[in-house]
């Protein structure tokens, strides 16, 4: 016996390179542009002094907010520290069983992590050939189910037909649906949270709403499931939002126009980079998310990924079996992403 023995020993996610100075960052699925002016408002309203307290512990801020946006009762709703904390709370109250859950092979990498660490057995389910997900592979016993739609870091979605074939075909396992990139042109499942008692809907205000430095991860599921969620959450940590976090969530949900207008300015970009790069020879998935996932065959996308960083320009690379031959790209701003396709041109 050694003091090591006691010690729990992981494998820890690793997050994309946060690098320091000026450099054309397309790694970490951020939005180019500021989240909206009235965040800003609203942080600056807190006043300094309101620090001293404590922040409310059940969130009641931000999460009438998002019930009045999406028209879904407060008793329906979860909020947690970005939606990595919302969806480890999530793994640990609703993975609770001995079948092992299951997930695509290639997904959000987190997924195996949060699996490890909580001992939740798991089994990867293969996505096809071309990235996409067949839901009569989920017809299985398990227990529990997790998928982003859209997937990353593929881009590709499951159309809702799919989904539900998966939450119906499965009644007695909770399905948690990751729709982290969702506001960028994906079909939500939340209309099925009226019919489906199993569903989790797991979003962030980390893309779309451009305020990943806050870190505000929401969750939709029936009253139960969130009940349930809610009892984990306060047997670890009662304050998980800050009172900061609260109220500039509340003002980014609130600002309709400014989101639609960041929104619009990502797809555009978006779409015009994926005809750049199939011009510069790329294969590129049609992403429905503020990123692409790009291979160009021939060509090795390490030596593509470490030149581009030689060059200030930072995109992620996977060094793992079926992605390592392909590279996902944020979006950025035009201009950004006008010097990627240069800086692409000059390399091949
Ligand atoms: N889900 C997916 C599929 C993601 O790509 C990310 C971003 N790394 C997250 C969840 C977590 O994002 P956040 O914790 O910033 O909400």
């Amino acid at each position: 016996m050694s003091l090591f023995d006691n010690i729990r020993r992981v494998t820890p996610y690793v997050p994309g390179e946060q690098p320091a100075g000026e450099v054309i960052k397309l790694n970490t699925n951020e939005c180019p542009y500021a989240p909206s002016p009235r965040v800003a408002e609203a942080i600056a309203s807190v006043g300094h002094s309101r620090l001293r307290l404590y922040p409310e512990p059940d969130c009641h801020t931000l999460k009438d907010a998002l019930s009045a946006y999406y028209g879904i009762s407060p008793k329906k709703v979860f909020v947690g520290v970005g939606s990595d904390d919302v969806l480890a709370l999530a793994f640990l109250t609703f993975f609770a069983g001995r079948k092992p859950i299951l997930f695509p092979d290639i997904t959000y990498s987190f997924y195996d992590v949060w699996a490890e660490l909580y001992g939740i057995p798991y089994d990867t389910v293969p996505l096809s050939e071309d990235f996409t997900l067949d839901p009569a592979d989920y017809a299985r016993e398990n227990g529990g189910i997790v998928f982003a739609n859209p997937n990353a870091p593929t881009g590709i979605e499951l159309p809702l037909a799919g989904v539900e074939e998966i939450i119906s075909s499965n009644p007695d396992s909770v399905v948690i649906v990751d729709e982290a990139y969702v506001d960028f042109g994906g079909e939500t499942a939340l209309p099925l949270l009226e019919t489906y008692e199993n569903l989790v809907i797991v979003r962030t205000m980390s893309k779309s709403r451009a305020l990943a430095g806050m870190r505000i991860g929401y969750a939709f599921a029936g009253e139960r499931l969130i009940a349930a969620m809610e009892d984990v959450k306060a047997s670890i940590n009662s304050y998980t939002m800050t009172t900061l976090s609260l109220a500039a969530g509340k003002a980014a949900i609130e600002d309709e126009a400014y989101f639609r207008e960041t929104l619009q300015k990502v797809i555009r970009t978006r779409e015009h980079t994926k005809a750049e790069l199939r011009r510069l020879g790329f294969i590129v998935t049609d992403a429905k998310t503020n990123f692409l996932f790009a291979a160009k065959p021939g060509a090795s996308a390490e030596k593509i990924f470490h030149a581009l960083r030689e060059r200030g320009i930072y995109v992620r690379y996977f060094k793992k079996p079926r992605l390592d031959d392909h590279l996902r790209i944020t979006i950025g701003t035009d201009a950004e992403m006008a010097s990627l396709i240069d800086a692409l041109e000059q390399l091949l």
